[in-house]
């Protein structure tokens, strides 16, 4: 960007205005600086450092880099080892995130998971999901997609990526009612001709289904969403079993306790290598039984002098069972909001997971025609999510709901750990609180003198010991964890008796190579994140990386109006502004700028091309805004050069013209639209 701008380190001190102006710019030489107290070399380097800083935020979620796609191919093309290869497209760094693991051997492989990540912090964006550019590379060996259980970071990459590289999708009867229910609630089109294909397996029976040359068990186990399972994929180096998010729950609220017999039996038959998530290992001891937290609802229900709502996880129906259930015990009807809330219970309802007595559930909108002792409202929220029915509540724009005094809200969560939540709860509670609501929040459980509100759905480290001692694995590979996280994890299996030699911390991309006695980290193949909106259509990086740019410094844009001829300029040069400063709050700043503009357009013009008379420009202008603010917006100068003949040819003549620009002319368009319009004759109409 800078290469005009030669020999700057030789520069004796900036000129004054008037020795710049005695001194018009050579043919081979530079725009003359404005008296300023930052050298422009400083100036570009501070935007160069705003750009850098702006792509490292991006980065932290960049997709899979193509040159490394072709490398994939050939590495892959001549790779027929015998060894079983398993490789974490997602989920081996934090919780929660676009869990995706890889299991391929000679010419068949499965793919474990396929989650999205909710928690990507980035200006118009919803989540990530992982990055295919491997898959596709080695498409032709895919042959089912096999799912733990039905959480978002676990299914939700699968409508974008299934449709491209279609297999059927393996899980139990829950897990595939879920993921129906996402494919249904999709908001893009499918491509034409696709065709959802699910296989549901029986988690209880232990019956098992051959794919290609592997056979593929559903184990049950208890986690915070029905139909949870650990998947056991028997292959021909040795049997894995992948645990999915897990914890061992004695007494859960459906009765479905872990299958821990079949694990045993498993683990006494062989286990070449447990995969086992980490969310929680940091957390000592053992979870305590969702069982716990019935008591504490009955008793707030019995005391709450009117209306009660609860938030919690939408998906996680055996608490809404519990909470219906203590409901009509007293005589309440339930109402639902949130449409992930109600989308998941309805389809527990059509699969038999959630029972509704007959009469007792009424919609949300007869809810505050109703008695205020009468009823209690199951809604989404429990994050303080923006735009959930507990947020409009607490924030008053609930189209149905007007909290009012006497109304309890129970939130049955705790923050996601990692998730910045904290502050939006915080918020929330504080509407909530502003309305004379009565909150219960889990962790002020004590201090309002009722028992706990929530469990987590995850083990703790002597769960975590304990999948081991029935499993036991000859490798083992924590994996959905961060690194730090799946380090505390190896600690567990070593002191359950794995040699620490026999068990892998890998990040996402690496290839986990397995033979039946040995097991090591070969090599690594392309991966990443790709960026997906509010529509569910995926976004550029480079998109991302100018939109926090934008967010970070602003964008100012200078529009000159030049006279071919003279090189003179025929209007005052228009400058716009957008969340970089107030124009109007610096009239002394703009005037100077105006000044510099002209001073510039006068100087270099005539002498140089359009081209490099607007990187001269941008350079110029950037200089000048740092030096004035030390802050460096993006730059957009827009050149427009009437000739003789009247005509316009703006700077973009002839290639083809940039997003801006093109924006700037369909400005134009719409106000000569708007023009004529305005000046049509009104009988017309
Ligand atoms: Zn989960």
């Amino acid at each position: 960007m800078n290469e005009n701008i030669p020999n700057q380190k030789n520069r004796v001190r900036p000129q004054t205005r008037q020795n710049a102006s005695r001194r018009p710019g050579g043919k081979d030489g530079q725009l003359k600086p404005f008296n300023s107290s930052v050298s422009r070399s400083a100036a570009v380097r501070a935007q160069k450092r705003s750009q850098a800083d702006a792509q490292k935020i991006a980065n932290q979620y960049a997709s899979a880099a193509p040159v490394q796609v072709g490398e994939a191919r050939r590495a892959n093309f001549i790779d027929d080892s015998p060894r079983l290869k398993l490789i974490g497209l997602g989920g081996m760094d934090g919780g929660g995130s676009k869990n995706m693991l890889l299991v391929e051997y000679q010419n068949d492989a499965v793919i474990m998971d396929c989650g999205n990540d909710l928690g990507v912090d980035l200006p118009g964006i919803n989540y990530g999901i992982a990055d295919t550019a491997y898959l596709e590379s080695i498409r032709h060996k895919l042959r089912a997609y096999l799912i733990t259980h039905g959480h978002l970071d676990h299914i939700g990459g699968l409508p974008h990526i299934v449709p491209k590289l279609p297999a059927p999708i393996y899980g139990s009867k829950f897990t595939i009612g879920r993921v129906e229910e996402i494919f249904e609630n999709f908001g893009l089109p499918m491509p034409d001709g696709f065709e959802l294909q699910t296989v549901m397996m029986n988690e209880n029976t232990h019956e098992r289904l051959k794919v290609g040359p592997f056979f593929v068990e559903l184990v049950r186990i208890t986690h915070s969403i029905p139909g949870s399972t650990c998947i056991v994929l028997d292959t021909p180096v040795g049997r894995l079993i992948n645990t999915g998010d897990f914890r061992f729950d004695p007494n859960p609220l459906d009765h479905e306790r872990s299958d821990l017999e079949r694990l045993k039996e498993l683990g006494d038959e062989g286990v070449l290598a447990l995969l086992s998530e980490s969310t929680t290992v940091e957390r000592m001891g053992r979870t305590p039984s969702e069982s716990t937290i019935e008591q504490s609802f009955i008793d707030i229900i019995n005391q709450a002098p009117g209306r009660i709502f609860v938030g919690l996880f939408s998906t996680n129906m055996n608490r809404v069972q519990m909470i219906i259930n203590a409901a009509v015990h007293h005589g309440r009807k339930i109402a639902m909001d949130g449409r992930s809330m109600v989308s998941t219970l309805e389809m527990a309802v059509r699969h038999g997971f959630v029972r509704i007595p007959k009469g007792t559930f009424v919609p949300i909108a007869s809810v505050p025609s109703m008695k205020d002792h009468e009823v209690v409202v199951v809604c989404t929220g429990s994050q303080g999510e923006p735009s959930s029915a507990l947020q409009r509540m607490a924030s008053g724009d609930h189209k149905h709901i007007k909290l009012k005094e006497q109304d309890t809200v129970i939130l049955s969560s705790s923050p996601i750990p990692e998730s910045g939540n904290d502050a939006l709860i915080g918020t929330m509670v504080d509407g909530l609180t502003r309305k004379g609501v009565h909150v219960f929040e889990h962790r002020n459980h004590e201090l309002d003198g009722v028992g706990p509100l929530h469990v987590s759905g995850h083990a703790s480290r002597d769960e975590y010991a304990e999948m081991i001692q029935l499993t036991k694995p000859k490798f083992f590979i924590p994996i959905y964890g961060a690194y730090r996280v799946k380090q505390r994890h190896i600690d567990v299996a070593v002191e359950q008796g794995v040699p620490r030699r026999n068990c892998v911390n890998a990040e996402n991309g690496q290839v986990i190579a397995m033979t039946q006695d040995k097991i090591e980290i070969a090599g690594e193949v392309p991966h990443g994140t790709v960026l997906v909106d509010q529509t569910g259509a995926i976004v550029n990086n480079i998109v991302v990386k100018d939109r926090v740019l934008l967010a970070e410094e602003g964008l100012v844009a200078v529009v000159l109006t030049v006279d071919k001829k003279n090189g003179n300029l025929l209007t005052s040069p228009d400058i716009i502004s957008r969340g970089f400063i107030y124009i109007r709050d610096n009239e002394e700043l703009m005037n100077n700028l105006r000044q510099e503009l002209r001073r510039a357009t006068l100087q270099r013009f005539k002498r140089i091309d359009l081209d490099r008379f607007k990187a001269e420009l941008k350079d110029h202008i950037t200089h000048f805004l740092f030096d004035q603010t030390q802050r460096s917006p993006i730059v957009i100068p827009v050149v427009n050069v009437i000739g003789s003949k009247g005509d316009v040819k703006t700077a973009a003549g002839g290639r083809t013209k940039t997003g801006d620009e093109i924006a700037a002319e369909q400005e134009r368009r719409f106000q000569e639209m708007r023009t004529r319009l305005l000046s049509q004759d009104a009988r017309v109409d």
